[in-house]
């Protein structure tokens, strides 16, 4: 991998060429579809450098070297593998060829962009891609494939024609294919094109982003010059304001059409361009009746942008055989005889009469909307025609505008007479929002007239009604998906293209004819089954016409602005190429690094090019991890890391001036690997690390102070011996190796001793990162066996020890001075092992250090004592329920070196928590080591002396990382639930016993604004009454609430979220009757008489009286039933209330209690009288306490408002309902509208059918 070595090494082998391996490299031009099952073949010497492949390619296949890129075709890391680099030097056998077998590579398109052709005159080469603008590239004897043009899927061959045809396609985004048919349909209309180029965007004037016609023109402009092969249409979308994909599914291609028109001529008025969509697209007809009996005719006229061709008469099952037939029936009238008569204005009776429409006036760009997708009632499922219907190529419209027209005596009646117009043109039968606008009707109906008489006449005269077809849009798929593209003519070259998305291609005469629809076979075969999917759904002809027909604006005619965008957005794409450039010679690779301060590690990304240093590289890094106040820079290292593992794999000694490219292997967007930046102090030297090392952390216990230190991390090789490994660490940490014990811990509790010499540190399982644990003292802990050593139990011990954070309570009465007196020892078995320290007051005082030196001195001693407990029995079972007190005093001055390693880790403990917390907490944290292999109810009594009261008499909450807190009450559990760092909170209160449940009782308060308030936590047991609890209650409401209550003055009841729900009975037994969980909650609520609940079978619910005539509600009240029926409900209503029996209304609440609702609402939109004779059914469903019932008295009238008093009542209302978090809905189901999003005035709606 070393760059010098490879270079001496390239003259030698050239020499013993013969000799010398060679690879053979296949390469698979993908970007032509003459080459595409050619394959070139070239067997090289594996020291060939890239470059030179790259140069055979290009001399093989007849490109610009450096236009095209060759990527991996084995398809195994095609995804992740960047192209090869054209101009590396690096040889075949280093860029990752294999000799003596087949290297498949690809020739793609660089960037997007098509390889560049070499030519004779090799200069002509890049100029005739630069002249480019609309044709066909320079490639001598191409001739687009067809045969494949339609077919659905990208076929291989398809993606490949259109490099040749000089278009640029465009990238489909999700659902937006209809889209791309339409834009490149635009384009191609010199017209529309012309006129979008001379219209100029004001910057001052309105957001790029959002203008339409702006970036319709850049679109355009890309099309123009792009070089690639397609380009996104994401920008033009964005200026839509739609958001993706949603608002593309719904609709279809004529509607798009329609919007964006709308949206151009709103952006276009008070300019050039102002009436350019309907000079070019609008056309007018008539929809009229004629009476039969007197010859009047009520008509009026419409503009359309297409004309909508049905496929299938009604009612037929055969299609129409071609648009001409189409276009006939279209005009063709229908009679209204019989029940369907028509009422004649002038007869002033029904007649029999003619309705139809006639056609005044074709546009200059005449759309054909054939309607394939259609409705089926029978399966009521979309469902698509894919019925044959022809079109031709030139089309004569003369033969459709209505010569009788102008004959029939309407026209005089409109000329004539205006009112008479005016009531006609207002039919109902019409829907057009030209009726929305005053005056419009009768305007264009005037002139129009005189205006279609000039056309038909000149039409027919100059016979000039002829249509020139120059758009086929063809949807293929069915009615639930398909693909749309479209076949479109250039007017430059009269040539056919297929626009599919990216791939633009020549098509012929014959592409066209498939896309007429119909199995290919004989007329009249309409089986759907076996009908081509593929075809024609939008025509659009352009009128031949010598005088109007335009062609596309040469560069040199291009308005200033245009070919400032042109230069603009080529500059674009050179600096994204560019960029792309950079892009790909950038190394992307994770970096990590310990902050030498902070302790705390470090992530990021380093991008670096790939011809920087490591020594430069180090240096980026060292300014992105900010470490230059921190150390200097020639402290600081790249080394080769493993993350995953916390492995140091390899340090580049003597590669400071190696290109990171080559040191990473190559350019790559991620890694198999990670860098860290290594620092080391000033006074500290680097070590050397070699590939092939393991990394061991050695972490040294000492037997006598049972302490585990922090670990040294030394090297070794997989292929010591553990004799050998063993020599290794003596020197490393200077302790015998003759006596030295080693433990692997390969995973959690799994401990392996290294007791075989000889053996390998590979076959002992070691791997990349490994934890070992060493002990060498001459104790007879040495003899033993190992998992009877004192050693072990240490191990295991540490390796379940966690560390918990303890928040003590405020007032705890153990108070620092106290706590001695408590100091527990011993009493547990070995396998406890506590140390606590309490942090008290801001950290780093020197006061809070002495604390925690003094505690770990104290857990020492408590550890040796137990060590001598362990000595006579070692008994685990040994129970520590009997908690004997011992008082010892503080062995403040017995603090001995052994223990230094543990202080100095309990001192970074602190320092890593954040001071804050400490300084501003009021109550003191605790720091705990305990195994957590210990009951709760063993972890309680250690903590006795930091509480100062007996565990009976405090609570332990765990808290989460959402910082709920909640109780542990299973005494018998052991902490292994519980993980390093948790944090538990002590509170002080009756700890619970078996069968207690902690309880929260809120008072219900049926009226107040806030009907649900939090009174105490109490205790109830399994096997109490409610009555027993309800006199336990009352002495703590008292003292805790100041409630006096009475024990028949108030209920307890189930509480579920804020809906008070069962009247709990006083003889209901908790457990029995009434299910309690942990964390339960319970209504109380006080009553204003005697308890009427009495039993089961009662039903409370809370009534609340609807007044409409004030617009009211009253308060709640509550209504004991003493069954479910109705009529007693009805009664009682009555009873309470005054309203006669027979006017009573009710209503069900909605939603959760209090079912708040609007005044303005409740009497509307409550389901009042529900038809049923008991509460208990649909839809009421009233089974338990506490349903809402609203009642009225039907014969009060509701309040008349005005619009004043309405608005008022509204706002109050809503800002009431906001603050009993009632939820104001509106009705969700509004039709989504297709629309574009202007500042100016809605869309018109031109809607025909
Ligand atoms: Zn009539």
């Amino acid at each position: 991998m070393v760059p010098g070595e490879e270079n001496q090494l390239v003259p030698k082998e050239i020499e013993n060429a013969a000799e010398e391996p060679r690879v053979l490299c296949i390469i698979q031009d993908t970007t032509n579809s003459k080459t595409v099952n050619e394959r070139i073949t070239l067997n090289l010497p594996a020291s060939t450098p890239v470059r030179k492949l790259f140069e055979d390619v290009a001399n093989k296949v007849g490109y610009i070297n450096g236009t095209f890129d060759l990527v991996w075709g084995n398809g195994i890391n095609t995804a992740d593998m960047p192209p090869l680099d054209h101009t590396s030097d690096k040889s075949l056998l280093d860029a990752n060829f294999e000799p003596g077998k087949k290297n498949f590579l690809h020739l793609t398109d660089k960037d997007g962009e098509q390889p560049q052709i070499l030519l004779e005159d090799s200069s002509a080469g890049e100029d005739s891609v630069h002249d480019r603008f609309i044709g066909p590239l320079p490639r001598e004897g191409s001739v687009g494939s067809t045969s494949d043009y339609v077919s659905q899927s990208y076929s291989y061959s398809s993606i490949l024609n259109k490099s040749e045809t000089g278009y640029v396609g465009l990238v489909n985004q999700a659902m937006t294919c209809y889209l791309n048919s339409l834009l490149q349909t635009l384009f191609m209309t010199p017209e529309f094109r012309n006129a979008l180029y001379k219209w100029e965007f004001e910057e001052s004037e309105e957001d790029p982003v959002t203008s339409i016609p702006y970036q319709l023109q850049r679109l355009f402009v890309l099309l123009q010059t792009s070089k690639k092969r397609a380009i996104e249409t994401t920008d033009v979308t964005r200026s839509f304001g739609w958001d993706s994909s949603e608002a593309w599914q719904q609709h279809d291609v004529q509607e798009l059409c329609r919007v964006m028109f709308d949206a151009l001529e709103q952006k276009w008025k008070q300019t050039e361009q102002a009436d350019l969509i309907n000079e070019l697209y609008q056309g007018k007809l008539k929809d009229y009746v004629r009476c039969l009996e007197c010859g009047y005719e009520g008509w009026r006229i419409d503009t359309y942008l297409d004309i909508p061709l049905v496929i299938r008469p009604y009612g037929s099952s055969q299609a129409f055989a071609s648009v001409e037939e189409a276009l006939h029936a279209f005009i063709q009238p229908e009679i209204l005889d019989g029940p369907n008569q028509y009422f004649c204005e002038r007869c002033k009776k029904k007649c029999d009469a003619r309705k139809g429409l006639r056609f005044l006036h074709f546009p200059y760009l005449l759309t054909l909307q054939l309607k394939r997708f259609d409705f089926d009632y029978t399966t009521m499922h979309r469902i698509k025609l894919n019925d044959r219907m022809t079109f031709p190529e030139e089309l004569d419209m003369s033969t459709f505008i209505d010569v009788e027209d102008e004959k029939s005596p309407q026209t005089e009646s409109c000329t004539d007479s205006g009112a008479e117009n005016e009531g006609s043109c207002h039919s109902d039968q019409m829907s057009n929002d030209f009726s929305n606008d005053d005056g419009v009707d009768e305007g264009i109906c005037l002139e129009t007239n005189s205006g279609t008489e000039k056309i038909s006449k000149s039409g027919l005269e100059k016979n000039s009604l002829i249509y020139e077809l120059f758009s086929v849009m063809v949807h293929s798929g069915s009615a639930a998906g398909g693909h749309y593209y479209a076949c479109i003519k250039s007017f430059s070259d009269e040539q056919w293209y297929s626009f599919n998305d990216q791939h633009v291609s020549r098509i012929t005469q014959d592409d066209i004819k498939k896309t007429h629809g119909g199995s290919s076979g004989s007329r009249g075969y309409y089986s759907s089954a076996f009908a081509s999917s593929t075809n024609a759904y939008m025509l659009i002809y352009r009128l031949k016409d010598p005088a109007r027909n335009a062609k596309f604006l040469e560069v040199d005619e291009y308005p200033e602005h245009i070919k400032n965008l042109v230069q603009k957005e080529r500059e674009l794409e050179e600096q994204e190429k560019r960029q792309r450039e950079i892009e790909r010679n950038t190394c992307k690779i994770k970096l990590f690094c310990l902050h030498p301060a902070k302790q705390v590690m470090m992530e990021n990304k380093l991008e670096v090019h790939k011809d920087k240093t490591l020594k430069e590289a180090v240096e980026m890094a060292y300014k992105m991890m900010d470490l230059e106040e921190v150390i200097p820079l020639d402290c600081c290292r790249l080394v080769k890391y493993d993350e995953f593992h916390d492995y140091l794999e390899r340090s580049y000694e003597g590669e400071e001036d190696t290109p990171m490219g080559l040191l990473l292997g190559g350019v790559k967007s991620t890694y198999m690997f990670d860098l860290l930046l290594e620092t080391r102090k000033p006074d500290q030297v680097f070590q050397s690390y070699k590939p092939g090392e393991v990394m061991v952390k050695v972490h040294v216990v000492d037997l006598k102070a049972e302490s585990v230190a922090a670990p040294i991390t030394v090297r070794a090789y997989l292929n010591q011996t553990v004799t050998e490994f063993k020599q290794l660490i003596s020197k490393a940490i200077h302790l015998p190796a003759e006596t030295m014990r080693i433990v692997l811990e390969r995973c959690y509790n799994d401990l392996r001793l290294l007791s075989v010499p000889s053996k390998t540190l590979k076959a002992e399982g070691f791997f990349r990162s490994n934890k070992v644990f060493v002990e060498s003292s001459e104790t007879l802990d040495y003899q033993m066996a190992f998992a009877d050593s004192h050693l072990w139990k240490l191990l295991d011990r540490h390796a379940n020890t966690i560390r918990l954070f303890v928040l003590l309570p405020e007032q705890s009465p153990g108070s620092y001075s106290k706590r001695t007196a408590y100091q527990k020892a011993g009493g547990d078995s070995g396998n406890v092992d506590d140390d606590c320290e309490r942090v008290k007051g801001p950290v780093g005082s020197l006061k809070s250090v002495e604390a925690i030196l003094e505690e770990s001195t104290e857990k020492l001693k408590s550890l040796s004592l137990q060590q001598q407990q362990d000595g006579d029995n070692g008994d685990s079972s040994k129970s520590t329920e009997t908690s004997d007190f011992e008082n010892i005093e503080s062995p403040l001055n017995e603090r001995d070196s052994s223990a230094s390693v543990d202080n100095r880790e309990l001192e970074q403990h602190i320092q890593t928590s954040d001071p804050e917390n400490f300084q501003s907490e009021e109550r003191s944290d605790l720091m705990v080591h305990v195994d957590k292999r210990i009951t709760l109810a063993a972890f309680k009594q250690h903590l006795e002396p930091f509480v100062g009261v007996l565990s009976s008499h405090f609570k332990v909450f765990r808290v989460y990382a959402s910082n709920q807190e909640f109780e542990s009450v299973r005494l018998n559990e052991t902490l292994s639930s519980f993980s390093d760092d948790n944090k538990i909170t002590i509170r002080l209160g009756r700890a619970l016993k078996k069968g207690e449940y902690r309880v929260k009782v809120y008072q219900l308060l049926v009226n107040e604004q806030e009907p649900c308030k939090f009174l105490l936590d109490a205790v109830f047991a399994k096997g109490m009454t409610v009555r027993q609890s309800k006199e336990e209650l009352i002495p703590q409401l008292r003292e805790q609430c100041g409630l006096e209550l009475s024990i028949d003055r108030f209920r307890l009841r189930k509480k579920t979220w804020k809906n008070p729900g069962t009247v709990f009975l006083d003889y209901h037994i908790y457990e029995e009757d009434i299910n309690i969980s942990s964390n339960w909650e319970v209504f109380l609520e006080v009553l204003d008489g005697v308890e009427k609940m009495k039993s089961m079978s009662q039903l409370a619910v809370l009534s609340r009286r609807w007044k409409p005539s004030e617009m009211k509600l009253d308060p709640f009240q509550e209504v004991v039933l003493e069954s479910s029926s109705v009529d007693e409900l009805r009664e009682k209503l009555s009873e309470i209330s005054g309203i006669p029996l027979e006017d009573i209304e009710f209503a069900k609440g909605r939603g959760t209690f209090p079912c708040d609702i609007s005044v303005l609402d409740i009497h509307q939109d409550l389901d009042w009288n529900p038809k049923v004779s008991t509460l208990n059914v649909w839809p009421l469903y009233i089974c338990d306490d506490g349903a809402v019932i609203f009642y009225r008295d039907k014969t009060e009238e509701l309040m008349e408002l005005t619009d004043e008093q309405r608005n008022e009542l509204m706002k109050k209302e809503s800002s009431r309902l906001q603050k009993t978090g009632h939820r104001i809905t509106y009705s969700p189901r509004k039709e989504k509208a297709l629309k574009i999003y202007l500042d100016g005035a809605p869309n018109k709606d031109l809607t025909q059918d």
